[in-house]
């Protein structure tokens, strides 16, 4: 451990570094620094919308480095912003939120939290998602910009984003005036963590990254009665099932091939007892897709096909469709994701840069680049090398986010993360506003 992390090391200090030798002593530190964060993160972990001494911790480092700091922007959020001169305006974000996990990792540094939930249920809490990561690569790569302003010109926006994991966090954000308080970046900049790529690998690509995402919640009614008498009801059981196999015409028959869209139906409840027939049944619903068009015809099938069917029905009502949580795609902007693909090349070695698929997952990033603001979200490989070669070599995953035993690689991964963040950074942040704006395609 103590070779790998110093060599690594070595190589950190190198490309960081490389303009001004003299400061190798500095780098050392900043790492140092960097990693204590993340360990001192990873055992106080916050639950969403409560990352208060989180929240304080990330101020508090950033301010110590000469940044300028507003807290509590739509709840826990963080805003820190290093002027340096004329240029243009980028944003780098990480999430602050940790998540309802018991850690079972067995690590010296697990998480041992129990916190009240926000229904008051005592529960574990781990940095499930790695969120830790990015806080501790994001104070990390503060430390490098501000130490190196010689190398970079313009305005640097860090945030600490609250409650991505309840998707409501970067709403909140924008809602306090995210970008009219503070000046609108012209270009956002997230990563995520994951164990999908060993530990010095960066994953990117142009386009979507991650899918609209929309939840529904659809009560279907009936005419509740005894199960021995059903000419005397309308069985809503009935109703959803038939509503549940009709809905999987959608994307079987309604969405253009080669279009992407999911319509998964998560549950179905109804009823209490074998011989009652009950007066309603509900089912909730996860509906993703890539584009605007593609979501607009799924979300009015599924409201077309579920009335439909109740009418079929004789249903007394209509259903009610409840659609009671909403996240947009996220965007990689093609101009700027091909840029920061050459960057990353040069910065990482060509084999560290890997153009992955988009996932359907979903996250609230989308909310901050919704305004207009071109973005390059990209992952960030937390995989133990060792251990992701024998997963593969065996057919397995190792741990996926949110498992109660995701562990990444912690000294390669947190290198690895701010070294990409500096180089994006240094890049972003080396020309006119005119010419970056120029540069990127802005919008989809
Ligand atoms: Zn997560
Ligand atoms: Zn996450």
């Amino acid at each position: 451990m103590k070779l790998t992390s110093g060599l690594l090391f070595a190589m950190f200090t190198i490309f960081t570094w490389a303009q001004s030798p003299s400061r190798s002593g500095e780098g050392e530190a900043i790492y140092t620094d960097a990693r204590a964060l993340y360990l001192d993160i990873h055992q106080n972990p916050e639950l969403s919308s409560h990352e208060i001494q989180t929240a304080a911790k990330l101020a508090g480092r950033l301010r110590d480095l000469g940044f300028t700091v507003t807290e509590h922007v739509g709840g826990t959020g963080v805003v820190a912003i290093l002027k340096n001169g004329a240029g243009p305006t980028v944003m780098l974000r990480t999430e602050l939120d940790g998540l309802p996990v018991e850690e079972k990792t067995g690590l010296a540094h697990a998480s041992k939290v129990r916190s009240k939930d926000d229904a008051g249920r005592d529960v574990s809490v781990m940095h499930a998602c790695g969120h830790d990561v990015h806080m501790a690569s994001l104070f990390g790569t503060a430390a490098v910009m501000a130490r190196s302003k010689d190398t970079w010109h313009g305005t640097l926006i860090l945030i600490g984003q609250p409650a991505e994991e309840t998707i409501t966090g970067a709403k909140r954000m924008i809602e306090d005036g995210l970008m009219t308080r503070f000046p609108k970046p012209d270009v956002a900049l997230a990563l995520h963590v994951g164990n999908e790529l060993p530990a010095g690998k960066v994953g990117l690509g142009p386009g979507y990254r991650f899918s609209n995402a929309d939840s529904l919640r659809i009560t279907i009614y009936g005419k509740g009665g005894h199960g021995s008498m059903p000419n005397s009801t309308i069985d809503p059981i009935v109703i959803a099932a038939r509503t549940v196999v009709a809905l999987q015409t959608i994307v079987a028959r309604e969405v253009k091939p080669g279009e992407v869209a999911v319509v998964t139906i998560g549950y179905i409840q109804a009823g209490t007892k074998n011989n009652i027939i009950p007066d309603q049944a509900e089912l909730g619903l996860t509906v993703r897709s890539y584009k605007p068009e593609v979501r607009k015809q799924v979300l009015a099938a599924i409201e077309r096909i579920t009335k439909a069917e109740a009418t079929a029905a004789g249903a007394p009502r209509e259903p009610k469709i409840e659609h009671y949580e909403a996240t947009d795609a996220v965007y990689n902007d093609p101009a700027l994701s091909r840029r920061l693909e050459g960057v990353l090349e040069s910065t990482l070695g060509k084999d560290n840069v890997v153009v992955e698929d988009p996932g359907m997952a979903s996250e609230d990033f989308s909310f901050l680049t919704a305004q207009g603001v071109p973005s390059f979200y990209f992952s960030l490989g937390g995989a133990n090398p060792a251990k992701y070669a024998e997963a593969k070599a065996a057919g397995t995953n190792l741990p996926s986010n949110h498992s109660s035993l995701f562990a990444p690689d912690v000294d390669p991964t947190l290198h690895t993360g701010i070294e990409s963040e500096v180089a994006v950074l240094r890049n972003l942040l080396n020309g006119s506003t005119e010419d970056l704006r120029k540069s990127v395609s802005a919008g989809h």
